[in-house]
């Protein structure tokens, strides 16, 4: 069983092909140039021929999966930009759109061997910010980004451009999927996760070069130069998070799984306050040495403290209920973490 996997240089898609590899199947690994698959090969390199890697240099251009989807059984879209270093909105929902369109329409046309297609969308495209504590579930779409980015253009804020990238994108999913629904003979299925974070076994040099959601936690977990965990927005409201290496089980099971055709599924292990990161990690023995301090914020005043807020969660039980997904918890994904950081020398 053969499964292609866009972006497979990213932090979230090298965890997906290990799961996958792990569990038998071949991967042929999308990336956008020769020198960003050297790594993904050479860590994959005892998997032998079972993985391959393509090169597709555009994947915005009409037709830049078509070779690609060829002979593959099921397909894992991640790549998609997410970072906030942007003008024009454009300039993220562009990739997210036309990339997500452009890897169902070659599906379409020369996947003829594809049964599933898990697309790697976000809580972006379900959550919207008020003021009242709200959890929400896949039934929730987020409008609130598209009428921002509609109404500021490149005065949004880039937050709001990367939400309505994701909703744009898997809104486009679906409706090539209800519009084509009498030609395609493969589902789709499109997983929701908040911030991830955990280990990473994609290119890194250094904690500058982490991908945004491990950015974050480095920045906010593991370096006490970093004054504002009280103060971050994220620990003022709270958010959610997901361990990459369950993120990675999540892709294999919606491959696997009959019931998650046609669904969209929250894939969330649960709230959190950057202290309940901070707090775990000074409950790991021996607490890792890293070569900056590490912050100790104010100890038990994250999520467990009676006032603490929570303005955003997500149902997760659909993810129980067609998955079968176990979470890591806090802890785990701390320890898997620190022990990460702590191998790199960082
Ligand atoms: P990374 O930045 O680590 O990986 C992104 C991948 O997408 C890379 O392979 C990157 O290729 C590719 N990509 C980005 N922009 C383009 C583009 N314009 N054209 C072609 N390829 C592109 O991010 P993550 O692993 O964190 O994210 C993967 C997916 O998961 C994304 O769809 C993201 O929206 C989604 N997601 C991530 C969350 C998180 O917290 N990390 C949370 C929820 C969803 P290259 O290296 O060449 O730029």
């Amino acid at each position: 069983c053969k499964v292609l996997v866009s972006g497979a240089n990213g932090y979230i898609a090298m965890w997906i092909i290990l799961e996958l590899l792990k569990q038998g199947y071949s991967v042929r690994a999308t990336v956008r140039s020769v020198s960003k698959g050297k790594h993904p090969k050479k860590e994959f390199v005892k998997y032998g021929d079972k993985f391959e890697v393509v090169i597709v240099e555009d994947i915005t251009e009409e037709g830049a999966f078509d070779e690609a989807v060829r002979d593959v059984d099921a397909i894992a879209h991640t790549a998609s930009p997410f970072h906030f270093n942007v003008q024009r909105p454009e300039e993220l929902i562009e990739p997210a759109v036309n990339g997500t369109v452009g890897i169902l329409q070659s599906a379409l046309k020369y996947g003829s061997r594809v049964k599933r297609i898990v697309i790697t969308s976000s809580v972006a495209a379900i959550v919207h910010e008020g003021v009242v504590p709200t959890t929400f579930t896949e039934e929730d779409w987020n409008h609130q980004c598209l009428e921002i980015v509609k109404n500021l253009g490149e005065k949004a804020p880039n937050l709001m451009k990367y939400r309505a990238s994701k909703m744009l994108a898997e809104q486009a999913a679906w409706k090539f999927v209800e519009e084509h629904k009498h030609q395609i003979r493969w589902d789709l299925a499109v997983l929701n996760p908040p911030l991830v974070f955990g280990p990473a076994i994609h290119e890194l040099t250094n904690p500058t070069s982490l991908n945004t959601s491990a950015k974050m936690f480095y920045d906010y977990v593991a370096d006490a130069s970093v004054e504002a965990v009280g103060s971050n927005f994220l620990s003022q409201n709270g958010s959610c998070y997901v361990d990459v290496r369950d993120l990675a089980e999540a892709h294999r099971l919606a491959l696997e799984k009959e019931g998650a055709g046609g669904e969209r599924i929250i894939i969330n292990a649960g709230v959190f306050k950057w202290q309940d990161f901070i707090d775990a990690t000074n409950a790991l023995s021996p607490i890792p040495r890293l070569l900056k301090p590490l912050p100790r914020g104010i100890p038990h005043s994250g999520s467990a403290h009676p006032g603490a807020v929570h303005l955003v969660s997500y149902d997760a039980t659909k993810s129980d209920r067609i998955l079968g997904l176990k979470y890591r918890s806090i802890s785990n994904t701390t320890e898997g973490t620190l022990a990460d950081y702590a191998a790199r020398g960082w």
